[in-house]
């Protein structure tokens, strides 16, 4: 089978994954949203709803493993990509590995997160004997851009919303640095 999907390809199937993103926004959710492909259809979407659905497991990523395995009655998504707004977090890169997606592309990157980068895939290695064929930043900056501001725009809207005064990003709130990202 053809695994390599052309970057238009990715940016068309990263779009959606962004709708649903902006599905979470509305819900007043952390705005993350995924799709999973699989023969070049989308078979399932779905966005971030830990606090609508009060699961902390209920992020983007695990909704839509959760969905896809169900539509193709397996547990095992050999043959699925995965498009998410943003770079996956621990439990759902051990989520992503369990259900053995072959390809999973994100939008944004947090830069904290970089650092566990290769600890994290050795150990998800040494404990499935398994890692992902593919893992990596769409390159395209206008999409990344996009995602990346999505979620950045919504935490300071929040923060805002908390503390009542409009700071910036990394604004000082009664002698210190304001909240963490
Ligand atoms: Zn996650």
């Amino acid at each position: 089978m053809h695994t390599n999907y052309s970057s238009d390809v990715d940016v068309f199937f990263m779009t959606q994954a962004i709708q649903e993103a902006y599905k979470a926004l509305k819900m007043k959710e952390i705005p993350i949203g995924a799709v999973i492909v699989n023969a070049h259809n989308i078979i399932a979407k779905n966005f971030n709803q830990c606090i609508n659905k009060a699961d902390p497991t209920a992020h983007a990523e695990i909704m839509v493993i959760r969905q896809a395995a169900k539509i193709l009655n397996n547990y095992r998504l050999n043959s699925c990509s995965m498009y998410i707004t943003a770079k996956p977090c621990i439990m759902c890169m051990g989520a992503i590995t369990n259900a053995r997606l072959k390809r999973v592309i994100f939008g944004s990157c947090n830069s904290k997160l970089i650092a566990y980068d290769s600890l994290l895939q050795l150990a998800l290695k040494k404990q499935f004997n398994y890692c992902v064929n593919e893992i990596k930043l769409l390159q395209n900056n206008e999409i990344s851009l996009l995602c990346s501001n999505l979620i950045k725009d919504f935490l300071i809207t929040k923060r805002k919303r908390r503390v009542g005064v409009p700071i910036g990003f990394d604004g000082i709130i009664n002698g210190e640095i304001a909240g963490r990202r």
